[in-house]
């Protein structure tokens, strides 16, 4: 089983440039086994510096809940010395020649510019020799400004900006707490990470009502934003996400979706018309996330994204309180692995709980899916979405599975084109 959790290549690079010091403020002591040589631990964590708090009060945000489910402060923020023990402990735990934090909320630019320079001050002084520490901040792009952008340009940050499509299409679910719309102050943020030349990319929900728009949004996206890679992803919730934790759903009475999710074959509508734009126009000069993933699997070079994936796990969550959670989508209490101040990250992150959580992604997968045609490009996609029966009764499939399958029609059936192409 560990065989999943660790990677192999290079020698591990050492704590030789550590001072003694340095070594002992890690704390609590790291148990992970040692690795044969030449392998090594390798793992992704998002951190919620801010906690669940946002400028923004978005309808299909699945986070901002948290506040009450977690009963997070008002204001919640890292402390530095929790900053300094994850950064510490992250980098101690892994091996390899990159190690990539990914900072989220919660919106994290609400810490503040000067929260930043520390992380960046203590990655210096925490990385092992010959390490390359990259960084990523998704953000609604609400407080960029051009102090913000000479950070990100000059410390190499790679930008996740959130948006949904034009104005009439951004502006239906996401707002202000006050009920002002957003697109123009996202926009706003969009001409300064160009004005910076900064690489960033495009995270886009697709949701109830842009779903139905796919060319729309994606010309916009392409043209009007023109970021490095667009990201779709489905907007998904079932009604009582904020209080039941995926899994915890009552197979007896199944939930419905929140109001603002993306219907299932919309979801296959959107993918398989920008799959056709793109396809004939775009290929080779547009990255599409979803597509160079489907792609990457089709000719054997594995999923690039988790919810494709056999198993997944490897992408956790740390609170701004040092608590650590199975997945960005489990941040609930049923899925909290401990606490970084009390046991060591990397401990946390290959315990045997978390290995279990990794593993049910498809060993927990129901009949209809074993036999599915394209069960190897998409593993019955992330577990927090399986609260559907199968047309034969057996709870634990996919809510969107119907438009899932259009897309890997579509997607398989280009595979001779693809194959053409891709000798060119
Ligand atoms: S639970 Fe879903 S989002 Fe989380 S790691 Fe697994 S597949 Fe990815
Ligand atoms: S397409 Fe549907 S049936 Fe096939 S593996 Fe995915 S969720 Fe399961």
């Amino acid at each position: 089983m560990a065989a999943f959790f660790h990677f192999s290549n290079a020698a591990k690079p050492g704590f030789s440039h550590l001072t003694s010091q340095q070594i002992f403020s890690i704390k609590p002591e790291l148990k992970l086994p040692k690795l044969a040589s030449g392998d090594f631990y390798r793992f992704h964590t998002m951190i919620k510096p801010a906690g669940a708090q946002c400028n923004l009060d978005c309808s299909y945000c699945f986070y901002l809940h948290k506040e009450d489910l977690l009963q997070q402060p008002k204001m919640p923020r890292m402390s530095e010395s929790l900053l300094e023990a994850h950064i510490a402990q992250y980098i101690e735990a892994q091996g390899g020649e990159e190690v990539v934090f990914s900072w989220q909320g919660g919106e994290p630019t609400l810490m503040g510019l000067a929260f930043f320079e520390r992380v960046v001050e203590l990655q210096r002084r925490y990385k092992k020799e010959g390490q390359r520490i990259e960084n990523d901040l998704q953000t609604n792009g609400i407080l960029l400004d051009d102090d913000w952008c000479a950070f990100l340009k000059k410390h190499n940050f790679l930008v996740g900006l959130s948006i949904d499509g034009p104005a009439e299409l951004h502006d239906v679910y996401r707002y202000s707490k006050g009920g002002q719309p957003s697109f123009e102050r996202v926009m706003r943020g969009v001409e300064l990470l160009h004005k910076h030349k900064i690489t960033f990319s495009a995270l886009c929900v697709v949701n109830r009502l842009n779903a139905r728009k796919p060319i729309d949004v994606y010309r916009f996206l392409r043209d009007k934003v023109r970021p490095r890679i667009i990201q779709f992803i489905p907007g998904v919730e079932p009604v009582d996400f904020r209080g039941v934790a995926p899994g915890y759903w009552n197979p007896d009475d199944l939930p419905t979706v929140a109001e603002w999710s993306v219907d299932a074959e919309d979801w296959g509508y959107f993918l398989t018309r920008v799959w056709d734009e793109w396809f004939k126009r775009d290929y080779g000069q547009v990255f599409v996330d979803q597509f160079e993933n489907v792609i990457s699997q089709m000719f054997g070079y594995g999923a690039q994204k988790c919810v494709s994936g056999k198993i997944c796990g490897k992408a956790l969550a740390i609170e701004h309180n040092g608590d650590v959670f199975s997945c960005d989508h489990y941040v609930y209490p049923e899925y909290k692995l401990g606490n970084i101040l009390e046991t060591h990250q990397g401990d946390l992150v290959f315990s045997e709980q978390q290995k279990k959580f990794a593993y049910a992604k498809s060993d927990t997968l129901p009949a209809y899916c074993n036999a599915c045609p394209y069960l190897e490009l998409c593993w019955g996609e992330c577990p927090k979405n399986r609260f559907i029966k199968t047309p034969d009764g057996e709870p634990g499939l996919n809510y969107l599975c119907r438009g899932l399958k259009q897309f890997y029609a579509k997607a398989t059936a280009a595979r001779g084109e693809l194959s053409k192409r891709m000798q060119n």
